[in-house]
C-alpha cells in the first residue's frame, strides 16, 4: 500500500520501525486517536498507543487517545524485518452494547436463580396456534370462550412448556430433581384456579404488559399453596411465545393472618364470656319473670280444667299467654346465645333505635339496681352491621357509665343517635367522675382503676367499630362526666329508615 492510499482508508494505519518509531500515520490514525500525523510520525509507537504484543497477528485491545478517553480497538499487525503494520478498527460502541448485554443477560441469570421468588421461563407458542384456531372459527369474545370451556383452558395449560425455572421453583414447587419437572404448567394448576390461568391469558391477548393476582398452585405432591402469581408479557419476546412467570409463595402470610384473626375472635369471644357472668343475674331475671308467668297461667288452667264443667275460653286466653311467655323467654334465651356464641360478624341492616332498645332491656336489672336513669334520643337511622356486637360495645359503655357514677348520686346516661356528615353517630355521656387520664389510653389493653376491673372493654369496643369500618373517642363532657362517641362509616347502606 502507497502512502496516498493510506490517507483514503477508514481504518487507522499505522507503521513503525524496529525501534519502534513510528513511519506512517493516517488521517483514519489521527481522527482516531487524537494526535495529528505530524505529531505522530518520529513518536515511539507504544507511548501513544500503548504496549503492542508482539507474537499476535490481531487483537481487540482497549487504548486511550490524545484526550484520555478509552476506546476499544481491534488491531491486525503485518510484519516484516525492520517494519510492522497495524490497521486498525475502532469497536468501541459496538463493545459497549455487547458489554451491556452480556452484563444485564448476567444480572437476569443471577436475579432468576437467587431471588426467593419461583421464576418459570414458559414458551407460550403452541397456545397461539389453539387461539387461531378459534379465531377462524369465529369465535371473536376470547375471554367468554374461556369461562364457558373450561376443557380449553386445560388445554392452553398442557400446550404451555416449561422452558426453564430456577432452582427456588423446585423448592417451592416440591420437585425433588430438575429432571422430575412436568414438561407443562398444568400439573401445577389446580381445577379450581384454571379462571385466574384463562385471565392471565386474556390480559396477554389484551395487550396488557403483566398480570399480577393471588391464586392456589399445586404442588408436585398434590397438595395446595397460596401463591401471588405475576407474569409478564414483554412485547419482544411475546412474537416468539415467551412468557416470564414469578411466584411468590404466601401460604405463610395467609396463616398468619388468619392465626391473628382467629386470636381477636378468641379475645371478643373471652371478653363476651366474661360479660356474661357480670350480667348472670339480668339473664335469670329476664327469664324468670316469663316462667313464673307460665306457672302461674298453668296453674290456673288446671283449675278451670279440672271443674266440673271447665271453661274451655278462659283456658284458651290462659294458653295464649302461656305460649307468649314462653317465647318471650325463648328469645332472651336466643340472645344470650347469640353473645356468647362465637359466630363471626353478620352484617345487616340495623335500626340504630332498636339496638340501643334491646341493650337497654338487657340492661334493665342492672341499672335499676345502680339507680341510673337512662335518656335515649335517636334519629331513626340504621347502619349495617352484627347486631350483637354492636350490643356489645353499648352494653359495655353504658355500664361503664353506670359504674362512674358519683358517690352517693344515681347517674343519669343520656343516649343520643344523630346523622353527622354521612356518619352515624352514637353518643353515650354520662354525669359520672368524668375521664382523669388522656382519654385515647383507655383504649389500650388491660388500663382499669376498678378493683374488680379487667380494662379489656374499652379496647373491645374499638376493635368492633374498627371491624365495621368506624371509629370510637371519648372526651370529657362539658356538663361534667364523661361521652363516648361512636361514628360509623356514611355508605349508602347508612340511610334514614
Ligand atoms: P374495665 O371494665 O376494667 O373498667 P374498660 O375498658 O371498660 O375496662 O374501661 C377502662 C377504664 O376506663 C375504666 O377502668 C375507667 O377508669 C375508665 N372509664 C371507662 N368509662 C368511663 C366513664 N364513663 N367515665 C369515667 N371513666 C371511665
Amino acid at each position: 500500500m502507497t502512502p496516498d492510499l493510506f490517507e483514503l482508508v477508514r481504518d487507522s494505519v499505522v507503521a513503525w520501525d524496529d525501534q519502534g518509531v513510528i513511519r506512517a500515520w493516517n488521517p483514519a490514525a489521527a481522527i482516531l486517536y487524537g494526535w495529528t500525523t505530524e505529531q505522530a510520525i518520529g513518536a515511539p509507537v507504544e507511548t501513544l498507543l500503548g504496549p503492542i504484543p508482539s507474537d499476535r497477528a490481531e487483537a481487540v485491545i482497549e487504548r486511550h487517545t490524545l484526550d484520555g478517553r478509552r476506546i476499544v480497538v481491534e488491531a491486525t499487525w503485518a510484519r516484516r524485518p525492520g517494519e510492522t503494520l497495524e490497521i486498525g478498527r475502532d469497536v468501541t460502541a459496538q463493545r459497549s452494547v455487547e458489554d451491556q448485554l452480556k452484563r444485564s443477560e448476567l444480572r437476569y441469570s443471577s436475579l432468576f436463580q437467587a431471588m426467593a421468588a419461583a421464576f418459570w421461563e414458559l414458551d407460550f407458542s403452541p397456545v397461539g396456534g389453539l387461539l387461531r384456531e378459534l379465531r377462524e372459527q369465529g369465535v371473536i369474545d376470547i375471554p367468554r370462550h374461556f369461562k364457558t370451556h373450561p376443557e380449553f383452558v386445560r388445554e392452553m395449560m398442557r400446550r404451555t412448556r416449561v422452558v426453564d425455572v430456577n432452582d427456588t421453583t423446585l423448592a417451592m414447587f416440591g420437585v425433588g430433581h430438575r429432571d422430575h419437572l412436568a414438561s407443562s404448567v398444568e400439573p401445577y394448576w389446580p381445577e379450581a384456579s384454571s379462571p385466574v390461568y384463562a385471565a392471565a391469558v386474556a390480559a396477554a391477548i389484551g395487550r396488557q404488559t403483566h398480570y399480577m393476582t393471588e391464586t392456589r398452585l399445586r404442588r408436585q405432591d398434590g397438595t395446595e399453596f397460596d401463591a401471588l402469581f405475576t407474569a409478564a408479557f414483554p412485547h419482544e419476546g411475546l412474537a416468539q411465545g415467551a412468557l416470564l412467570v414469578g411466584v411468590i409463595d404466601i401460604s405463610e402470610r395467609l396463616t398468619a393472618q388468619a392465626d391473628l384473626r382467629r386470636l381477636r375472635d378468641d379475645f371478643a369471644h373471652a371478653a363476651r364470656v366474661s360479660m356474661l357472668g357480670e350480667l348472670a343475674a339480668s339473664i335469670a331475671h329476664e327469664v324468670n319473670q316469663p316462667l313464673a308467668a307460665i306457672t302461674t297461667n298453668a296453674a290456673a288452667s288446671l283449675r278451670w280444667l279440672s271443674r266440673d264443667e271447665p271453661d274451655v275460653s278462659r283456658v284458651i286466653d290462659l294458653t295464649s299467654n302461656i305460649r307468649a311467655d314462653a317465647q318471650r323467654a325463648a328469645d332472651v334465651i336466643a340472645r344470650v346465645r347469640a353473645m356468647a356464641s362465637k359466630q363471626s360478624a353478620a352484617h345487616e341492616t340495623l335500626a340504630i333505635r332498636q339496638i340501643i332498645d334491646e341493650t337497654l332491656l338487657f340492661l334493665r336489672d342492672e341499672l335499676q339496681g345502680r339507680d341510673a336513669r337512662v335518656e335515649v334520643s335517636a334519629e331513626p337511622l340504621s347502619v349495617r352491621g352484627d347486631r350483637t356486637q354492636l350490643q356489645q360495645v353499648l352494653v359495655n359503655l353504658i355500664i361503664n357509665a353506670a359504674q362512674a357514677a358519683l358517690p352517693g348520686r344515681g347517674s343519669l346516661i343520656r343516649i343520643t343517635a344523630a346523622l353527622c356528615g354521612d356518619e352515624v353517630e352514637v353518643r353515650v355521656a354520662d354525669n359520672g367522675l368524668g375521664l382523669s387520664v388522656e382519654p385515647d389510653s383507655l383504649f389500650t389493653s388491660f388500663y382499669s382503676t376498678k378493683p374488680e376491673g379487667m380494662g379489656l372493654g374499652l379496647p373491645i369496643c374499638r376493635s368492633i367499630v374498627e371491624a365495621h369500618g368506624g371509629r370510637i373517642h371519648a372526651e370529657n363532657d362539658s356538663a361534667g362526666g364523661a361521652v363516648f362517641v361512636i361514628r360509623l362509616p356514611g355508605e349508602p347502606a347508612y340511610t334514614k329508615v
